[in-house]
């Protein structure tokens, strides 16, 4: 090799080495979503030199809001409701009276007819009819005798178990089904005890002493969405200068050096990043893949995950179209709707939208072979457009404007044999020093927003302190209240 070239060769790796020195900082979080965000906050109100890195141009992940003109969308409807006095500190200190506090009113659509939800005895069975009613009591007496010393195993037994057979079949079934993609049999029974937490008996026996303190019947919501406090987060660790953000840009690597015992992240755009820890709320088998595991038994662990996709669809509908839409967010229980939930924002009375326009959104859940998530955009407005009709709240074809938003890894499935792996990848993440998994994909839990900040608050005081708190605990330890809502 000439001379000159290999000065040139030198003088590159000289300067490519002085970058990634320059480029050294005491933690990388990874992802911006709430549990990112609050963790970055907290490392940086105590002066850890950081940065985080978040693939989207937003940050916010699956807590984020999109806008058509000035209407306001958040992902579905999202509710602030918890009780766990840091996390709800963690609100109010961002953006204090903008957070504040809304009356629920949601119902459910099953057999093209309205229900009040959560599901009110009288109105339940009126809506039922008298028939229906004596079937449905028949069927969950006998699933009190018939299974009365068994332990649910699938979404389907806990539901037969505290229902009978009758209602799982004429309402749990569909709605289940559209959120997993699976059959009930198939899903675990935690997150049907979790999600619904009730039973017929309990009902009966709240709604005959008139006790309705075991429903949420309020929850906390930022003025204009969740970016209020997301947009607050971001200007607070901007204002304490200890963090860096990268936005679009996404880690395609991180390499282990065993014997310093720190990290190499590389970045798509060509970033090299050195850190002796990693703080990581992405996928956990995308980190783990990440850190080129060579162990075959565990690699073939991280492809039996499995996440359901989400599919939005904006609508910015004129308010001088006539809509029927008096609810927050109607849950779709009939099978004849695709969509799973319908969401209207101005009925959050949280300034979504101006008086000239109503934004409203449908959800649909599906992995990535199903039809919906490859279809076109427009091919997706006119299903949602369908689903409108059949649900009463237009009674004909609108032209609006609109958005469609294609979210990967939305939800965690909870399949069976999901919490024997996750054990497994939890050990496996434990062996490599100082890297930690947080929030809702980091760790494959069906959590909410508060468990994400929870998560991102903990691990930091771990940092920072030295204190131990088991991250995997957090659920536990964040009194979710009344009930489960995601
Ligand atoms: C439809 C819906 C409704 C919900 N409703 C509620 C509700 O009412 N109440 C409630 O409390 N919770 C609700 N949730 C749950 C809540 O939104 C989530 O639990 C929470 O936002 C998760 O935050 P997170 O930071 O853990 O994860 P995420 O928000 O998923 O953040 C992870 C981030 O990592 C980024 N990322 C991924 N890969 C890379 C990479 N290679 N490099 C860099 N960045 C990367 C992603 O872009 C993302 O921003 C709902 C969720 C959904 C989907």
């Amino acid at each position: 090799m000439p001379k000159k070239w290999r000065k040139n060769l030198i003088v590159n790796r000289l300067k490519n080495t002085l970058k990634i020195i320059m480029n050294k900082y005491e933690v990388v979080v990874i992802g911006g979503g709430y549990a990112g965000l609050s963790c970055a906050l907290e490392l940086s109100k105590n002066d850890v030199k950081s940065i985080l890195i978040e693939k989207e141009k937003e940050l916010g992940g699956l807590s984020r809001t999109f806008s058509i003109g000035d209407s306001i969308f958040d992902i579905g409807p999202h509710i602030y409701f918890n009780k766990d006095k840091e996390v709800v500190k963690f609100w109010k200190n961002l953006v204090g009276d903008k957070l504040q506090t809304r009356k629920r009113s949601n119902s459910i659509f099953y057999n093209s007819k309205y229900i009040k939800s959560p599901l009110q005895v009288s109105n339940t069975l009126k809506q039922l009819g008298i028939f229906t009613t004596v079937k449905i009591f028949y069927s969950f007496f006998m699933s009190k005798i018939k299974n009365r010393n068994k332990a649910p195993k699938t979404s389907k037994d806990w539901v037969v178990f505290n229902f009978g057979k009758e209602l799982y079949e004429r309402f749990f079934k569909v709605y289940n089904e559209k959120i997993w993609g699976l059959p009930c049999e198939e899903v675990t029974s935690n997150w049907a005890g979790q999600r619904i937490k009730s039973s017929l008996s309990k009902m009966i026996y709240k709604s005959l002493t008139r006790d309705n303190d075991f429903i949420i019947k309020s929850f906390d919501y930022p003025e204009k969405g969740s970016q209020t406090i997301i947009n607050a987060i971001e200007k607070e660790i901007i204002l304490h200068k200890k963090c860096e953000i990268l936005k679009a840009d996404k880690i395609v690597s991180i390499e282990l050096n065993k014997k310093q015992k720190e990290y190499l992240v590389k970045t798509e755009s060509g970033k090299q990043i050195l850190s002796k820890t990693i703080i990581s709320s992405i996928p956990i088998e995308t980190t783990l893949k990440f850190l080129n595991n060579k162990n075959t038994f565990i690699n073939s662990l991280l492809d039996k995950l499995v996440y359901r996709n989400l599919v939005l669809c904006l609508l910015n509908i004129e308010s001088t179209i006539p809509i029927s839409f008096k609810n927050q967010w109607i849950d779709i229980h009939d099978p004849n709707v695709k969509a799973l939930r319908a969401t209207n924002y101005a009925n959050y009375d949280c300034k979504m939208n101006s008086s000239q326009y109503v934004p409203v959104s449908l959800e649909y859940n599906c992995f990535n072979k199903e039809e919906i998530w490859n279809a076109s955009d427009e091919e997706i407005y006119k299903i949602a457009i369908n689903d409108l009709i059949k649900l009463k709240v237009i009674s004909k074809e609108i032209k609006v404007s609109y958005k469609i938003v294609k979210l990967e890894k939305a939800y965690p499935v909870y399949f069976k044999g999901y919490e024997e792996i996750i054990k497994i990848l939890k050990q496996e993440v434990s062996k490599f020093p100082n890297l930690e998994v947080i929030g809702r994909l980091g760790m494959y839990k069906w959590n909410n927003m508060h468990h994400s900040v929870k998560t991102g608050i903990l691990v930091a005081k771990n940092c920072i302190e030295g204190t131990n708190h088991n991250l995997w605990d957090v659920k536990g330890m964040v009194s979710i209240g009344k009930e489960y809502n995601d």
